[in-house]
């Protein structure tokens, strides 16, 4: 099972490869991870990047946790 973001705006989904625990995680603190990543640039994980760079494209939207077989 695979675990990722939707936009339910925009009909676009993602699916980093992680847990869905770390993807809510991040959801839930999307404001301080942003600012971590403004200020460091590197150091976080690539699913975190991509999981912050889609969070940003959608912001405002309605995103919602998905999973895939
Ligand atoms: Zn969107």
């Amino acid at each position: 099972m695979q675990y990722g973001y939707k936009c339910e705006d925009c009909e676009v989904a993602i699916f980093p490869t992680t847990t869905r625990t770390e993807l809510a995680w991040l959801k839930d603190r999307i404001h301080v991870v942003r600012e971590v990543a403004k200020h460091s640039g590197t150091g976080l994980d690539s699913w975190m990047m991509d999981g912050l760079e889609f969070l940003n494209d959608h912001q405002g939207h309605s995103i919602v946790l998905v999973s895939r077989r």
